[in-house]
């Protein structure tokens, strides 16, 4: 019989594997309250020094392995826990507890990861929660020097795991890294979130992943045949030979269809008829360019600085924002960069801006983004300096989120000629012909349209929140989540106007939503003369086998017509039709 468990899918391009499982049964069986005597604590203090001692070494011994060619900074995550293992608050406080609780190195340790676990579930910033596992890992990883088991960061040190499944309690990124270059192709995990670093490996990895299968290690065998499907987030035992056909297809699918996209990446992004499509990627953390490149990107459309001010308890100043985005351009080598400018709020919180429209009803439609900007000058400041100044070093735009009327974009303009003005006078370069654009993502900008486009260098149409807006639906609200319709007539209306808008007053318009990325509707958007698409670096090559196949002309014609039938028929349905070549 197929037994089936559920958790948390970890998805890239590769989704689904088969394989033989690789049980790891460290960490099992509970650490209890051991009492020790007064003349014992020297002792239990010195074993504790000694496993952390161990604990550290192994893991640089880890961090010399790391191959070069790996496409994220794994050694950066491997640091972060080195860090840990020096830190006082966490060695010094376990020392005190052995000595004032009378109790067990392993016990003490326990006790003071649970506490510090506990801190980092109670942060409202959800990327910062997510460090709870980097301190889950270092204690594990101390405990089992103090069980004196075996000094690798996982028990596999020569064990061939060319096309295993692990299934393990938790992976670091250093075992994540180690397992996938010993050839394991999936990983299934007790613990671990879509945000945890060993998520963002495996996705980079592209090495399919379920997460989050409370006591799988106690259900499975090493060496039963595993099925992982990391997009439903399913795994299955003893499958039936139904199921096993079923996968087995899909898997040789993908491949196929995997290969077959890989030979797109150097053919010129252009129609059938010879009109250049411009495919840019969406960034969050510069480590991405890496992935964005290799799909074959031809800059980044959107780069979602929010990021420089999670994990802090302060702000970014201008020489960190300045040395980020240099570090971008460089990276980049010539290709150019949309940076947008600060868009905390909502979804994206920061503890240095914590007290800023907290605790207010609804977060959506309050300060956040560009209005948290000009009412907090001293936010946007260093960042549109750094901007500006980083234009000297490569082809950069600066785009404004969030825009709902053009007074807005008159003030960002003023402070922005302001801030050149401090530039000549502090002797520093910038490019005076950097280009400034709108985001529009909410329906008075669209329907506004052409005054905006009137006033700024480009538009991006972010549909991530103009079908929040619109459709009034809030986009972390998992209950209406079946009501977010990028499909919905007034979305495509909206749409249509804004490109319109740019085309007609001959500014490029792009979009950097997540529609930009779902084949759906790149037919649809191409027939509708948008020309600038920004997605995550995954989505890329799907996107650019189908515009190779394109005619503009013939969709343009096509979607003229779905238009006039949009009140009438199911869009869905028209968008399929025109979907069929
Ligand atoms: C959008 O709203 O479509 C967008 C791209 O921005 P974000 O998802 O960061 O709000
Ligand atoms: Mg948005």
């Amino acid at each position: 019989m197929t037994v089936a468990f559920q958790g948390i899918g970890i998805a890239s391009a590769c989704s689904v594997a088969l394989g033989p499982a690789f049980v790891d049964v460290r960490g099992r069986g509970g650490v209890t309250h051991t009492p020790i005597s007064v003349d014992q604590v020297q002792r239990e203090i010195a074993r504790f020094d000694l496993a952390v001692t161990s604990a550290r070494q192994a893991l640089k011994r880890v961090r010399a392995q790391i191959p070069r060619h790996t496409p994220v900074k794994i050694a950066e995550f491997i640091d972060a826990h080195l860090l840990m293992l020096e830190d006082a608050a966490l060695v010094d406080e376990v020392r005190r507890i052995v000595a004032d609780q009378l109790c067990s190195a392993e016990w003490a340790l326990q006790l003071h990861g649970d506490t510090l676990v506990e801190i980092f579930d109670q942060m409202d910033d959800p990327y910062l929660r997510t460090r709870r596992d980097d301190i889950e890992h270092v204690v594990h990883q101390i405990q089992t020097f103090l069980h004196g088991e075996n000094p690798q960061p996982i028990n596999l040190a020569d064990q061939d795991l060319v096309g295993y499944v692990v299934v393990a309690r938790d992976l670091t990124p250093a075992d994540a890294i180690l397992l996938h270059h010993r050839g394991a192709v999936a990983f299934v995990t007790e613990y671990g979130g879509p945000m945890s670093h060993t998520a963002i490996l495996a996705r980079s990895l592209g090495v399919p992943a379920v997460m989050g299968i409370h006591d799988i290690t106690r259900y499975l065998r090493s060496d039963e045949l595993l099925v992982v499907d990391g997009e439903s987030g399913t795994v299955l035992a003893n499958a039936d030979d139904a199921a096993l056909l079923y996968y087995r297809q899909r898997a040789r699918d993908i491949e196929a269809r995997q290969r077959r996209l890989r030979e797109l990446v150097d053919r010129p992004s252009q129609t059938r008829n010879g009109v250049a499509i411009r495919l840019q990627a969406n960034l969050e953390l510069p480590e991405d360019i890496d992935v964005a490149k290799a799909n074959g990107a031809s800059g980044v459309g959107l780069y979602r600085t929010e990021f420089l001010y999670m994990n802090r308890g302060d702000l970014p100043d201008e020489e960190e924002h300045l040395a980020n985005y240099a570090a971008m351009i460089e990276s980049l080598g010539g290709m150019p960069i949309t940076i947008r400018t600060l868009d905390l709020g909502v979804d994206k919180r920061s503890s240095a801006c914590a007290e800023r429209g907290a605790n207010v009803t609804n977060p959506a439609l309050g300060l956040r983004a560009i209005r948290l900007c000009l009412k907090e000058p001293g936010l946007f400041r260093p960042q549109v300096r750094a901007i500006l100044r980083a234009s000297a070093l490569g082809p950069i735009r600066l785009m404004l989120p969030l825009v709902t009327s053009v007074l807005e974009l008159d003030r960002a303009l003023a402070i922005i000629a302001e801030l050149k003005q401090q530039l000549d006078q502090d002797g520093l370069d910038y490019d005076d012909a950097m280009p400034v654009g709108a985001m529009i993502e909410v329906p008075a900008a669209a329907l506004t349209a052409r005054a905006i486009a009137r006033r700024m260098d480009f538009l991006s149409i972010g549909t991530n929140d103009l079908i929040q807006y619109t459709l009034a639906i809030d986009r972390l609200d998992d209950s209406v989540n079946y009501l977010f319709d990028p499909a919905h007539p007034a979305i495509l209306r909206l749409v249509r106007l804004i490109i319109e808008a740019g085309n007609a007053l001959d500014i490029p318009v792009g979009m950097c939503g997540e529609m930009a990325g779902d084949p759906r509707f790149t037919r649809l958007l191409i027939g509708l003369g948008l020309r600038e698409f920004s997605m995550q670096p995954g989505a890329i090559l799907d996107i650019k086998e189908i515009l190779l196949e394109a005619d503009t002309l013939e969709l343009q014609r096509r979607t003229e017509y779905l238009f006039t039938q949009l009140d009438h028929a199911d869009p869905l349905r028209l968008i399929e039709e025109l979907n069929a070549t």
